[in-house]
């Protein structure tokens, strides 16, 4: 029997179907890209499952994708012969959503359909989006491996539910059938198909077949299959033939996302290392770039074979927003999330990636520094994570920082070290920074009277972060970095002989009160001394040389310590 089964869709996924349908109208074709880039998925998945496992290919030869339309039963049909799904992957792939970080995304809807279509759109769409232009969806799906009898039909009309049947299935692999709406008649166009597949799937790297037309003349009784797109995977030809469209949807389809990408980079490296590396930077930060167990890592190739997803050794933690493709020569088919722990290709690699990716960061922030003011909005916190994680590119990655400083009242994150140093006074020699809780708290601290006097640039620096990362830099471009809140603050050569000459008659006059300060104090403090740091305030806190920062203190209170 075919033991046929009605299911509810996960909330979140019922939820992201209505949204789906409603923003997305404007963009209706993309449903296109997505199927695709499924199917091109799981013919690389069958591929590299093959490698260990040849008999899944059940002397099918040639991995394609076929794209056919019957406008008359007005239904559209997606065809493909990869890895396939058992009827237990169908119903958790096409039942659920498994990404983390979903429930978070839901509840930032607003029901405002032009918001919430681009915070859909940085989501990704993926394979709920043929609801965009079908009433109706019909998988027929078999795993590779399993026998023709265990093949699974899965049928939905996008609303509550689903149902899945058992069926026999003679061809492994995925064949996607929808029901264009009423008034989406017209993606049932061989000329209208065709475009969209070029237009957004040239760059895949196997073929998309559709049925030759033969206008006019007499259509042979067999069906000629032709290849629409150009089926060479996009990182192997030459940079001088890839328009800057291709390089973004090529994009789209690796880093399932679904808006363009900041910038990228592309490298054929020869010689000892033979490898060719894609690198992007996203336009946007994903919703769970803070959750530990997100995706992260490039996708790689051996020998343009794919091999997995996510393979996380080759860039270090603060760059797990660089989204790409790495197809190596050196390294084996068979190699292993184990074997790609560590070892002199991997290590070597990663360097030469951590390079290019600081590399290309660099050349966005000096050619375009409006779109790396947008990067730094969503990324900034992460790079941040640089100089602790990466001891040895610290230079590299705190030239790419941006600061608030008491040179721009708005508070902006704008301000690069090497902007604060080309502002630097006359016989200044250190970069000068306060942190805090917030702009509004540090900006009109006492702390900067002393500065604001004498018309030097302090930092403003208020991430939860940044007391930690300030104990990583410690100084750029032979420059050390000093708190001003901390200790005795020595101006050097900033102050004259006469004014340290004023500051050592003034402490000598006010020993007695110290003394009765002290007193009075006891416990309180660890000293009290004479400041020459203040102009208008009567007096200040100031945190002893070696002592753990404000917000350092306030992130080991909060965590019990
Ligand atoms: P994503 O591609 O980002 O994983 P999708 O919504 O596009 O998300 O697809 C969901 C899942 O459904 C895929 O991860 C895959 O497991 C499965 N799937 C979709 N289309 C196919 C297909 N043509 N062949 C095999 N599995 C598929
Ligand atoms: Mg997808």
């Amino acid at each position: 029997p075919s033991q046929k089964q009605t299911l509810g869709f996960q909330t979140e996924v019922k939820q992201l179907l209505q949204l789906m349908i409603h923003s997305l109208y404007s963009n209706k074709e993309i449903f296109l890209r997505e199927l695709i880039s499924n199917a091109a998925d799981a013919a690389d998945k069958l591929r590299f499952e093959a490698l260990t496992q040849p008999a899944l290919l059940e002397n099918g030869g040639e991995l394609r994708i076929q794209v056919s339309f019957d406008p008359v039963a007005h239904t559209l049909t997606i065809d493909d012969n990869g890895i396939g799904m058992s009827r237990d992957d169908a119903i958790a792939h096409l039942g659920t959503i498994a990404k983390s970080g979903t429930g978070d995304f839901l509840r930032q809807l607003s029901g405002d359909q032009k918001k919430d279509s681009q915070l859909i759109g940085q989501f990704g769409v993926g394979f709920y989006s043929a609801f965009i232009v079908a009433d109706q969806v019909d998988v027929y799906s078999r795993r590779a491996g399993l026998p023709a009898s265990e093949g699974v039909h899965w049928s939905s009309r996008g609303e509550g539910d689903f149902e899945v049947e058992t069926i026999d299935k003679a061809d492994r692999g995925t064949r996607i059938v929808l029901h264009l709406k009423d008034d989406q008649q017209d993606f049932a166009d061989g000329w209208r198909l065709r475009g969209i597949i070029k237009k957004y799937s040239d760059h895949i790297g196997l073929p998309i077949q559709m049925v030759k037309e033969h206008h006019g003349e007499d259509a042979p009784a067999e069906v000629e299959w032709e290849t629409v797109n150009r089926a060479s995977a996009l990182w192997t030809r030459p940079r001088t033939e890839i328009s800057d469209a291709e390089y973004q949807e090529f994009y789209k389809h690796a880093a399932h996302d679904h808006q363009d990408p900041l910038a990228w980079s592309h490298n054929k490296v020869e010689g000892k290392l033979e490898y060719t590396s894609l690198l992007y930077v996203p336009g946007h930060a994903p919703f769970d770039l803070y959750h530990r167990d997100a995706p992260k890592g490039l996708k790689l190739y051996v020998q343009r074979v794919f091999v997995m997803d996510q393979a996380e050794q080759f860039l270090p933690l603060y760059l797990r927003f660089i989204k790409g493709v790495v197809d190596s020569n050196d390294l084996s088919l068979n190699v292993s999330r184990e074997i790609l722990q560590s070892g002199p290709v991997i290590d070597s690699m990663k360097s030469a990636l951590t390079k290019r990716s600081l590399d290309m960061l660099e050349k966005l922030a000096s050619d375009k520094p409006e779109v790396y003011a947008g990067f730094w909005k969503q990324f900034g916190q992460v790079l941040k994570e640089g100089p602790a994680e990466d001891y040895g590119n610290r230079e590299k990655v705190a030239g790419l920082l941006r600061f608030a400083s008491t040179h721009d009242a708005s508070g902006e994150q704008s301000v690069s070290l090497a902007d604060y140093i080309g502002r630097m006074v006359e016989g200044q020699d250190k970069i000068y920074y306060l942190t805090g809780e917030s702009h509004t708290q540090v900006k009109d601290s006492p702390h900067l009277e002393v500065f604001r006097k004498k018309g030097i640039e302090v930092l403003l620096l208020t991430d939860r972060i940044d007391e930690w990362l300030m104990g990583y830099l410690t100084e750029f471009d032979g420059k050390s970095f000093v708190d001003v809140a901390r200790g005795d603050l020595d101006l050097g050569a900033l102050e004259s002989a006469e004014d340290k000459q004023a500051q050592e008659e003034a402490a000598k006059d006010k020993q007695a009160l110290v003394e009765r300060l002290k007193t009075a104090l006891g416990g309180e403090v660890a000293d009290v001394r004479v400041s020459h740091r203040l102009t208008d305030s009567p007096a200040i806190l100031a945190i002893g040389e070696q002592d753990l920062g404000l917000q350092m203190r306030q992130i080991l209170e909060a965590s019990g310590q």
